[in-house]
């Protein structure tokens, strides 16, 4: 502990305090002055920087951890969306999303369009709703529901009319118009073919999008939440973001990962530099580029080595798509390299994965190894010869652990269009991390919950937290607790470039700092996901607060 004269503003004290300091992995206790960190070790040395005006936090027992860090997540998607209507937190049955459609509906009269998301495809047969169901919710107006994963939408009559989709309207090259036997669409549009109808809906103002981001901010907050990585963030999010930055509002540390339109080549990234360059405001930086290199399995969009098999284990010959044309890919990503952009991939199939990794290498020996630390998210399926790559090349295994677990989507969606060798390979965390590659954590929110101590619980288990008495998932790919935290601190710390003052308790970094409600580590505590946030705090400043700290 290092002495200084200021007295501390608080001090932590009584532990358990998990660093994420590799040379001190624990402590007792912690100081904090000045929005950093002044001092970690026993509680002797924190209370000789106790003076009158310092706070005394007594953790007795409750896990003190670095603020966390979610590298992939959509603030500003949920920005819109949680003034929207929200299905996310309903049973997944169509009967309680069609009632909170028609309430919705009902309360917002003044509203043009019915808008909203959060389905699960599990409460549907064969994951695809119809638009008469639709159509009884929200009579007059057009409808749009996107699904939870966002990768497909379910709309009224209404919507088809008003986007003039009828049967004979051909399929777009990057999606789905769900027919019926009768070639008539059935209301479920898949990937591409949701951008028919959603560029109908009027688009919501910088503003409004700018104070949806105090909702998304607060939320995230109060799940110990200080820094993330915007993983979708188009012209109007970005100038949202720098709206609520430059109102003095954004508490949070903010990677905003430029869209790559992938309609459009490296003529874009002109714009890219630009956007860059007036995006550093406050706690805000746009120094990321996302490219989505494929769909998802569960509607045969994700890029795969081996075929999808049929419901009878015959291989259908389909590979998926490759959304950005493999061939010209190792050219953009050179030239985003070479620019200082970081390239964040969703590679989720494993030849999406083998192109992005491809991409990077030959970036690599282009321009060498720069410190632009590209990352590739999701990762459902990773062939094993691509596991060492990650280190190989200083690329990010960006994780979203809370989908490696028996559930519906899983058993029914995707199970059985995989070979059983392939579906083997999913969610490969161990394997990949004792491979050398550095875990980078994120939620992929409002996809799923953000919530870091329910990944992290599917991390170490893999099982359902909703369902703790299920069978777990492939459970030799389970991870240590210490390595699942590490990816939600160090490692998200690390996708941001921010791990050289935040990510982990040290002495001298920004006081970016969570208290849970009990001792994470005890082993008779085996309800991890359970844990709740009681204290957020960046750079010393309160984000967050529930009154139950102070009661022990
Ligand atoms: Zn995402």
């Amino acid at each position: 502990m290092s002495a200084r004269g200021d007295s501390a503003d608080i001090v932590f004290l009584g532990g358990p305090v998990m660093t994420m300091d590799r040379s001190r992995p624990s402590a007792a206790a912690v100081a904090v002055g000045g929005g950093r960190i002044l001092a970690v070790g026993d509680e002797r040395e924190a209370r000789h920087l106790e003076g009158p005006r310092t706070r005394r936090v007594d953790l007795r027992g409750r896990t003190l951890l670095p603020g966390f860090g979610d590298a992939h997540c959509h603030p500003s998607a949920a920005a819109i969306e949680l003034q929207r209507c929200s299905l996310h937190d309903l049973e997944d049955t169509a009967e309680a999303y069609l009632d909170a459609i028609r309430e919705h509906a009902v309360a917002n009269p003044e509203r043009p369009w019915i808008v909203g998301s959060g389905w699960a495809m599990a409460a549907f047969p064969g994951g695809l709703p119809a638009r008469a169901d639709l159509d009884a919710a929200v009579p007059g107006r057009p409808a749009l529901f996107t699904n939870r994963d966002g990768h497909g939408a379910w709309v009224n009559s209404r919507a088809l009319e008003v986007a003039g989709i009828t049967r004979a309207t051909p399929d777009p090259r990057d999606g789905r118009i769900e027919r019926g036997p009768d070639g008539e669409p059935t209301g479920m549009l898949h990937e591409g073919a949701m951008a028919l109808v959603e560029r109908h809906i009027p688009e919501p103002t910088i503003g409004e999008i700018a104070d949806g981001l105090a909702l998304a901010q607060a939320y995230l907050h109060r799940l110990g939440i200080t820094a993330w990585q915007d993983a979708w963030v188009d012209a109007a999010a970005l100038a949202a973001y720098r709206q609520f930055a430059e109102r003095g509002s954004l508490t949070a540390r903010v990677v905003a990962a430029q869209w790559w339109d992938r309609a459009h080549g490296d003529e874009q990234i002109e714009g890219m530099v630009e956007e860059r360059a007036r995006s550093s405001v406050g706690r805000l930086r746009a120094g990321s580029v996302k490219i989505m290199l494929d769909g998802i399995i569960e509607n045969f969009t994700a890029s795969v080595l081996e075929p999808y098999t049929d419901a009878h284990g015959h291989s259908t010959g389909n590979r998926g798509i490759d959304f950005v044309d493999p061939e010209a890919l190792p050219g953009y990503v050179t030239k985003l390299d070479a620019l200082g952009f970081q390239v964040h991939f969703h590679a989720l199939g494993d030849r999406a994965v083998r192109n992005g990794l491809d991409a990077i290498a030959a970036a690599r020996t282009a321009n060498g190894m720069t410190d632009t630390r590209p990352h590739l998210a999701h990762l459902q399926i990773v062939d094993p010869a691509d596991w060492p790559r990650f280190a190989a090349l200083d690329a990010g295994a960006n994780i979203q652990p809370l989908w490696a677990r028996f559930e519906a989507q899983m058993s029914d969606l995707t199970l059985p269009f995989l070979p059983p060798d392939r579906a083997a390979l999913q969610y490969p965390i161990r394997s990949m991390h004792r491979a050398g590659a550095r875990l980078v954590g994120g939620s992929d929110w409002m996809v799923s919950t953000p919530n870091v101590m329910q990944q992290v619980e599917v991390a170490v288990r893999r099982i359902d937290p909703e369902h703790r008495d299920r069978e777990p998932f492939l459970p030799d790919e389970a991870i240590e607790l210490e390595a699942a935290l590490r990816a939600y601190t160090m490692g998200a710390a690390w996708a941001n470039h921010a791990d050289d003052r935040t990510g982990s308790i040290e002495a001298g970094k920004l006081a970016d700092l969570v208290v849970l409600d009990r001792d994470i580590e005890r082993p008779a505590t085996d309800e991890i996901g359970d844990a709740r946030v009681l204290l957020t705090l960046v750079e010393g400043e309160v984000v967050h607060e529930d009154p139950a700290l102070d009661l022990r």
